[in-house]
């Protein structure tokens, strides 16, 4: 049996299995079939400490790797299926395997949600984005659309009024999800403007987003918009689903959150965007990574006591 199994390899899984190998516990870190979270479909990173030339998200990612391997963590590149966390024994299902350990450090992550439209993909990183503190300074001067009518959507907005020239807010409806507040320093701000009843229905251009078609769904017509920059700001999707009820979520789906990073079953800690809706940065879900570790080795020390 092991000491502790980490699920998910992303900053917040590589960070505690950095901290847990380091203090001699040997996780298991079950990475995925598609490791490394978030960053591995980032281009440039700017805003990651230690990196001040910037570093592409998947040589960070490697790194962060490199560095949980060397101090001894396992990697396994499977997809977890099911836990079964409630006794003290743990058990973790790939589609493979069964593993048995005494803790858990759950990280993982949450997925932007998407819009599923042509050039989506194609433009991923290369114009579009869900993070704005990430991209937003990579738009200096350049127009861009925000997606979305939520909290997200506005505070994304006002974010890239810093660099853009232009912000376009995009919402399906011809009212916002956001609160008042929001919407009222958004609708102050002169660089944004709002347009209401209509969806993204393209991304288009050679390189890079050069421009996209809209339509609105009231009048029926559809027309182009040209942008340099698509900021998806329509949700997340915490990645929760082999969880099976073991244990408590909110109503966005997120992991609750006891103390921390600790879960109201003793053992099992969480770290990262699956637990995180509101500032979900790379630098934040490593720093709780740090902490589940660090409470992971004081709970399983406190058990020999
Ligand atoms: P959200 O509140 O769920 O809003 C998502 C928005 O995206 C909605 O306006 C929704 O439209 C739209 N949307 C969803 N799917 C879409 C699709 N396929 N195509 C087009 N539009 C789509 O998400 P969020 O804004 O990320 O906020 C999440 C939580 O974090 C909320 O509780 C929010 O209050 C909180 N938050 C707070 C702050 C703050 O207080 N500073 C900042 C950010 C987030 P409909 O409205 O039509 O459904």
């Amino acid at each position: 049996m092991k000491d502790l199994i980490i699920i998910g390899s992303g900053p917040a899984g590589l960070t505690a299995a950095i901290y847990a190998a380091r203090a001699k516990l040997s996780p298991l870190v079950i990475a995925g079939t598609l490791w490394g979270g978030q960053l591995m479909t980032t281009t440039e990173v700017e805003n990651f400490p230690g990196f001040p030339d910037g570093i592409q998200g998947p040589e960070l990612m490697q790194r962060m790797l490199d560095q949980a391997m060397k101090f001894g963590s396992e990697i396994l590149y499977e997809d977890v299926i099911k836990v079964e966390l409630k006794s003290d024994v743990k058990k973790v299902y790939t589609h493979q395997k069964m593993f048995e350990s005494k803790s858990v450090i759950i990280s993982s992550g949450a997925m932007p949600r998407k819009l599923g439209i042509p050039g989506e993909s194609e433009f991923w990183s290369k114009g579009v984005s869900s993070c704005a503190t990430c991209d937003g300074a990579f738009y200096k001067g350049k127009q861009v659309a925000v997606i979305g009518g939520g909290d997200s959507a506005m505070e994304e907005a006002i974010f890239l009024t810093k660099f853009a020239s232009k912000v376009y807010i995009i919402h399906r409806r011809d009212q916002f999800r956001a609160s008042k507040i929001m919407v009222d320093k958004a609708a102050s701000n002169e660089k944004i403007q709002f347009i209401f009843n209509t969806e993204v229905k393209e991304i288009l251009g050679n390189q890079f987003v050069e421009k996209i078609k809209i339509y609105n769904n009231q009048e029926n017509t559809e027309s182009i918009l040209d942008v340099d920059g698509v900021f998806l700001a329509i949700g997340h999707i915490p990645m929760t689903s082999f969880l099976n009820e073991e244990l408590a979520l909110d109503e966005g789906g997120y992991i609750k959150v006891i103390n921390e990073v600790y879960t109201d079953v003793p053992g099992v800690f969480i770290a990262g965007d699956v637990q995180d809706h509101v500032f979900r940065q790379a630098i934040t879900a490593a720093g709780s990574g740090c902490k589940a570790a660090i409470a992971c080795e004081r709970w399983l020390e406190s058990l020999k006591k």
